[in-house]
């Protein structure tokens, strides 16, 4: 993710004092029980969250999701949004009950292989109950059918203050759901430890179109509507899936590099996407990285660039990042470093936030090298010498920013001061070699911090501990760089 402004270090650096309620288990819904099992020991409620240290409610206990089938309908002109979700997933404990996240919206029916489920909705967690007990190893499909409007996320600190979620746009909409919005359009287990594949049938009228991710699998049309169906083979979060509706052009082709791209472009923006070059470059850009940090991990590249300069972020969508206008190498090379620091290798819980943000920001600066502009160390000293000690940008500990803070300016310029700083000290060999062996270690999972610092002190057979405390975790501007 990107702030429309480009760089913000300063603007977001004090750490408010958060105050999260602990994660109370199974809480209040774990007396409410309506169906199959509540007295058999032997099967019990999965949790409604999964106790993110951030996000404590976000995601469910019990399961293991692998595949989302999202069958849509969306109408622009009337705001609505209905159809039916069937998600595949496989018990991991013996389930009496299990949770999904969904915000809003008239939930019709709850099917459990099939078979009618009751179900109750408190908050965003839409609470069901199997007519059987699911033995912890098996796996089992819900389908959930339900309709209404969609709430775009409104007033919330976390994304630079803007809106998120499902947002409208004057011809359909712009679908950026980090970190937690993915319930403002799907029932889900809304958490990245938990990933899947996906396919996305979306119907809408005719001469709307819809951009999603992976691969545009089907296209039919009939009775005034038009149905796109995109298929997402490859493990993926569930707040870097998107479907973007407007009058989109289409441009298809291939990166030099042979990996096949598909861009979509606001017609409003099509003679400025053009011009500026931005199909090739992002080609070009994501040749470079998988170069640079290792095999690509998805079957496509390309971006959505819808004309919405209004909101306040771009986004690394899986496969094809998301923007509101044109974006220049600059964001463009952010937003696709991120298609393997983030969405290949994913944070384990959001604490862990710099592994995407200081990892893209340090991508953009390495693009700025390799197109002959500032070295990576270059911009590292740059900004470092630009913030006196004792400013606000250095009080924030980057590997725990907390909640309200988790993309401010540090969490991106510190994060990519860190990389920048370590390539320098360990160099280039062992940097790069660094890079590629986390890639591969934890390519279509997730990772933590510790595990990163861990296998640069390997790498490097050098003792990094007080050179990671000093820039991650202190509060203070580090000594030197
Ligand atoms: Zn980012």
């Amino acid at each position: 993710m990107t702030s429309r402004s480009s760089v913000r270090y300063g603007v977001f650096a004090a750490t408010a004092a958060l105050c999260l309620t602990t994660f109370a288990g199974n809480g209040a819904l774990a007396s409410v029980g309506a169906g199959a099992h509540p007295t058999d020991a032997k099967f019990t409620p999965g949790g409604p969250g999964l106790g993110d240290p951030y996000f404590p409610h976000e995601g469910n206990g019990g399961y293991d999701v692998s595949h989302y089938g999202i069958a849509l309908t969306y109408l622009p002109d009337d705001h609505h949004l209905g159809g039916t979700v069937t998600i595949t997933a496989t018990a991991t404990q013996n389930l009496s009950r299990f949770n999904l996240d969904l915000r809003n919206y008239k939930v019709s029916s709850v099917k459990v292989d099939g078979v009618d489920a009751p179900f109750i909705r408190h908050d965003h967690e839409l609470s069901i109950t199997p007519k059987s007990g699911l033995p912890d190893g098996k796996k089992f499909t819900v389908a959930v059918k339900y309709a209404g409007t969609p709430h775009t996320v409104l007033h919330s600190p976390i994304v630079f203050g803007a809106p998120y979620g499902w947002i409208y746009t004057s011809d359909g909409a712009f679908v950026g759901c980090e970190p937690n919005a993915a319930s403002t359009w799907f029932p889900s287990n809304d958490h990245p430890s938990d990933k899947a594949s996906f396919t996305f049938d979306i119907t809408v009228p005719q001469g709307t179109k819809v951009i999603s991710n992976g691969d545009l699998t089907g296209q039919s049309s009939g009775g005034g509507m038009s149905t796109f169906q995109w298929t997402e083979r490859q493990p993926m979060a569930t707040y870097l899936a998107t479907i973007d509706i407007g009058k989109w052009k289409f441009h298809e082709t291939t990166t030099k590099g042979g990996i096949p791209e598909f861009v979509g472009v606001d017609p409003n923006l099509d003679d400025q996407a053009q011009a500026t070059g931005i199909i090739g470059l992002t080609g070009d850009i994501t040749d470079y990285w998988a170069k640079t940090f290792g095999k690509y991990a998805f079957t496509s590249t390309g971006a959505i660039i819808d004309d919405v300069p209004s909101i306040g972020f771009s986004l690394e969508t899986q496969t094809r990042p998301l923007y509101g206008f044109v974006p220049g190498a600059g964001t463009a090379s952010h937003e696709l470093a991120h298609e393997w620091f983030g969405d290949s290798v994913s944070v384990a819980t959001w604490d862990n936030i710099w592994l995407n943000e200081g990892f893209a920001t340090f991508g953009s600066w390495l693009w700025s090298e390799h197109a002959g502009s500032s070295t990576t160390y270059g911009i590292a000293q740059q900004i470092y010498n630009s913030i006196p000690e004792g400013d606000p940008f250095w009080d924030q500990s980057i590997a725990d920013p907390q909640r309200n803070t988790m993309f401010s300016g540090a969490v991106y310029n510190r994060g990519g001061m860190t990389l920048a700083s370590l390539r320098h000290k360990i160099g280039d060999q062992d940097f790069f070699k660094l890079m590629r062996t986390w890639v591969a270690q934890h390519r279509l999972g997730n990772a933590n911090t510790k595990q990163f610092t861990d296998l640069a002190s390997s790498i490097s057979g050098q003792n990094l501990d007080k050179f990671f405390q000093t820039w991650l975790w202190d509060k203070t501007k580090p000594p030197s760089i």
